[in-house]
């Protein structure tokens, strides 16, 4: 009789994974980065303003530099105010100064009246109409003051936030970086896009699956040129290798029970694994380990199992590396439009597509939920949760569902329970 082939690891609840996971990772250690690099990164210091901004009052239109309790409706003009100069220009009673959007108000004046408003004829101009106190004119200060916090760490920078620092003076500032991530498939059978499978051998799809989750999300990755074989010593030195340069290597393949499964002693080898399975389907053989101190996720082979695994634990990390905060999609009760088969066992993610009717948001399976069956992942926008200790779901039943085309909104793993508050 053969022996029994059992795992070394315990199965975890997906909760206590992520637990893990989040422990043992941290924001990359900050770095003093050019502006022009810094968009989609966390910034990692407070900015506090050195000047006021605007540093002087300035007129907000083109048009006239005047005192606004001045009662006559005609006033002398004694000058021009261009932009990006200060002349020594003064408003007294009676008179005006024409001046531009984004000049300095001359003395005197308190607000600027449009040309719109105005006729000008031989050196004199007559307002159509009064002028407010203020009007038209930027003070001092009004979009922040000397001393405030403009910026405050944690902050991600995209085009306003970039605008302001420039407006600022800051040429650099401190970020978490990008993290780059490495990604390695393995496997005998798999030889690249660009060859000809010869029988028995298969197309190695999730390099560049895992490359465009990656990119999509604003890491930096980079794939190996050629998927790496299932031999111990290949794979110790392309990882390595993959290791060297990146903040997290990622795999695919070999984290399974079968004989040429090896990645799961090779990292236990060269460092500590952390997770060896998870109760969830697909990706129960999900693996995460440190090596020299980097994250090293090993995705199982099967396409969909790696990108599920991608996007449940992969992504929260890397982001967690870039500093962000909020790392869980928005996780929303859903109604099934059909009944879903589910073992109690493990936590499932089914994909599916969810629309919007008059019931709310309704659910509709992609078809055969096969690991294998990349289609099921094709034209996706949610991962339904369907919790381990839940049998099958009848049609109408409520689930909780991962909206995975919106934007991260949670700091924390929502609760997978319709209903359940944290
Ligand atoms: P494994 O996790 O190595 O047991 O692989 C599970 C299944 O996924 C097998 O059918 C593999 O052929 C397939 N597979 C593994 N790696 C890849 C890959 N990079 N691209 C496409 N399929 C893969
Ligand atoms: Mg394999």
């Amino acid at each position: 009789m053969k022996p029994v082939r059992s795992s070394d690891y315990p199965m975890l609840p997906l909760e206590d994974a992520w637990r893990r996971i989040a422990s043992a990772l941290s924001p990359l250690s900050p770095v003093h980065e050019r502006l022009a690099l810094v968009s989609g990164l966390v910034l990692a210091e407070d900015i506090v303003a050195q000047d006021n901004m605007p540093p002087f009052a300035a007129a907000s239109m083109d048009g006239y530099a005047v005192i606004s309790s001045d009662a006559s409706s005609e006033r002398t003009v004694t000058g021009e105010q261009n932009a990006g100069i200060k002349l020594d220009l003064a408003v007294t009673g009676g008179t005006a100064v024409r001046i531009m959007t984004g000049a300095p108000l001359p003395a005197g004046a308190d607000s600027v009246i449009p040309f719109e408003d105005t006729v000008e004829a031989d050196g004199v101009v007559r307002l159509r109409s009064a002028v407010e106190p203020g009007a038209n004119v930027r003070p001092v200060g009004q979009d922040f003051a000397i001393g405030e916090i403009v910026l405050s760490r944690g902050s991600v920078l995209g085009p306003a936030e970039i605008g302001l620092l420039a407006a600022l003076g800051h040429s650099r500032v401190m970020v978490h970086p990008r993290p780059r991530v490495s990604i390695m498939a393995t496997g005998n059978e798999l030889v690249t896009v660009d060859e000809t499978p010869k029988p028995g051998q298969i197309r190695d799809s999730n390099s560049l699956a895992l490359f465009t989750a990656a990119t999509a999300c604003g890491f930096e990755a980079v794939t190996l040129p050629h998927p790496i074989g299932d031999d111990s010593r290949d794979l110790e030195e392309a990882l390595a290798g993959a290791l060297t340069g990146s903040d997290m290597l990622v795999t695919s393949g070999g984290v399974s029970m079968g004989t040429f499964d090896l990645i799961k002693p090779l990292l236990a080898r060269l460092g500590e694994i952390l997770i060896g399975r998870v109760a969830i389907k697909p990706g129960k053989p999900l693996t995460f380990a440190m090596v020299s101190g980097k994250p090293i996720f090993g995705l199982p082979g099967f396409p969909v199992s790696s990108l599920v695994c991608f996007e449940q634990f992969v992504r929260p990390a890397l982001r967690r590396l870039s500093g962000r905060r909020l790392l869980w999609r928005p996780c929303v009760e859903v109604r099934l439009a059909q009944a879903l088969r589910h073992e109690p066992d493990r936590t499932e993610f089914q994909r599916a597509i969810v629309e919007p009717d008059a019931e709310g948001l309704t659910a509709r399976s992609t078809g055969s939920q096969s690991s294998g069956r990349l289609k099921s992942l094709v034209g996706a926008n949610a991962l339904l949760i369907l919790p381990i200790g839940t049998g099958d779901f009848p049609a109408g039943s409520r689930v909780m569902a991962f909206l995975t085309n919106q934007p991260e909104v949670s700091e924390d793993l929502p609760i997978f329970h319709p209903g359940k508050k944290p």
